[in-house]
């Protein structure tokens, strides 16, 4: 064994230790650190070709790297919508990289059975039904692919082909209809062989992002056929819902599958006074979930479900004689894109073992307090516009006057020491969006927020 690693073997347990040193002081320090350090980075160094050792490289991250990143994992980080790491869901985290197994199948470990009875918790907690099955993977964009995956081997059934035998061709043209669709929608049609010119969008209600049923209706009666509609619950401007059971009910008349992205906005669930927002996601065929957003475990981690497990398999089986057959309950080698992968359930099964349903209801009833503050000051600053309620954890705004990219880029540099937000066109406007999900957000960090905020102005 070369000597730096066995010296490092040798020592693994204080190594460790120093480790979880460093990483605590950095948790410690996260809410005081700049939000968006200033830092653009050191030089890149070349391949080293003797290492020193773990320590070497621990000091040299912290030199080097370590103080340009951003505090993401902090509580004024309200860009996009991100999430932290609740102590459990880091512990799961840290031990899933520790126990280091290869997730794929059931041949060498409990693993996938864990997996499985995380998935099953996750049903719960959003109130799905048993009709619902479940896999990990890395991201709502994933997520989004798979679900956009299984609708076209669905479409594929209607025209009587497999665009999993036989190709994306053979399919001929699909048609896939949304309100206010995430980016990620498109990059998966492009993914499948659907390409983002399959995308066609419906006219929205007056002033708002959610899809027009009236105008769905018209748009499938004008289709050729089958086609997929993907409803968006919680679209990332204003946290917008699509009505999912007047949605769900156009299925009556015709002939579509129903993919919901609800990346974030299934949280809804966790508490009565926005519950009512995920009414009916239960009748999609197929929802996208992340769990790094409002779940708060680390990247890269998120869900997603469906009906139809035997067309997810039919797209993803990887048959390999080492591999055994498919059975009645794959192993998620059939079931995504990736192949091996890390035990990701663990910090998802960590977080939801460690603080349950009521836990996790906290996080969200407190981040929609925490929305509600923030676009309730903004409607008492009068250089500041607010420019849609804020319907769940999402406060979209703009400048009252001449709201330029330059002028909103301006203002986010003001605030970049106390807190990230990001841009956004909303209606045609430039504006400025901040999202709460992470755990860590308290009233008294919308506050800071806030106080940045008049002064900036
Ligand atoms: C964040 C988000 C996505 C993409 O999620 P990733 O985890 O970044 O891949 C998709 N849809 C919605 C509504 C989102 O908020």
């Amino acid at each position: 064994m070369h000597p730096d690693l066995a010296a490092d073997l040798a020592h693994l347990p204080a190594l460790l230790q120093a480790v979880r040193e460093h990483a605590t002081a950095f948790l410690e320090d996260v809410d005081q650190r700049p939000v968006v350090p200033e830092a653009t980075g050191p030089h890149r160094a070349a391949l080293p070709e003797q290492g020193s050792g773990l320590l070497a490289a621990l000091r040299d991250f912290a030199e080097r790297w370590e103080p340009g990143l951003s505090a993401s994992a902090g509580p004024r980080y309200l860009g996009f919508v991100t999430g932290g790491a609740t102590p459990a869901a880091l512990a799961g985290d840290w031990l899933t990289a520790a126990v280091d197994q290869n997730s794929m199948s059931s041949l060498d470990s409990t693993g996938q059975r864990l997996e499985r009875e995380t998935v099953g918790w996750l049903r719960d907690l959003f109130g799905l039904s048993g009709a619902h099955e479940s896999t990990f993977v890395s991201g709502a964009t994933m997520s989004n692919t798979v679900g956009l995956a299984i609708a076209r081997e669905w479409l594929g059934e209607r025209r009587g082909v497999s665009p999993a035998e036989d190709g994306a061709g053979a399919l001929g043209p699909a048609r896939v209809l949304s309100g206010t669709p995430h980016s990620s929608v498109a990059k998966g049609l492009s993914m499948l062989g659907l390409g983002r010119g399959a995308l066609t969008t419906v006219a929205t209600l007056a002033g708002r992002e959610a899809v027009d049923p009236v105008a769905l209706d018209a748009a499938l009666a004008e289709s050729d056929g089958p086609c997929v509609v993907v409803a968006n619950a919680g679209t990332v401007n204003t946290g917008d819902f699509d009505d999912l059971r007047a949605v769900a009910a156009l299925r009556d008349r015709h002939d579509f599958w129903l993919h919901v992205d609800a990346a974030f906005g299934a949280f809804a669930a966790l508490t009565p006074a926005t519950a009512h927002l995920v009414d009916g996601l239960d009748a999609a065929d197929s929802i996208c979930v992340d769990l790094h957003k409002w779940l708060n475990v680390p990247y890269d981690s998120a869900v997603q479900f469906t009906r139809r497990r035997d067309l997810q398999s039919r797209v993803f089986q990887n048959s390999a004689a080492y591999l055994g057959p498919l059975g009645d309950t794959p192993d998620s080698v059939h079931l995504t894109p990736e192949n091996s992968h890390r035990l990701r359930a663990l910090a998802a099964w960590f977080a939801l073992r460690a603080y349950g349903r009521d836990g996790h209801r906290e996080i969200v009833e407190r981040s929609l307090a925490c929305a509600q503050s923030l676009a309730e000051a903004i409607d008492t600053i009068p250089q500041l516009r607010l420019l849609a309620p804020a319907r769940l954890n999402v406060v979209c705004f703009t400048l009252a006057d001449d709201p330029t990219p330059a002028r909103l880029a301006a203002l986010t540099a003001a605030l970049a020491d106390r807190a990230f937000l990001t841009p956004t066109v909303y209606a045609g406007d430039p504006a400025l969006r901040a999202a709460f999900s992470n755990w860590r957000t308290t009233e008294d960090d919308v506050r800071t927020v806030i106080e940045a905020l008049r002064k900036a102005v």
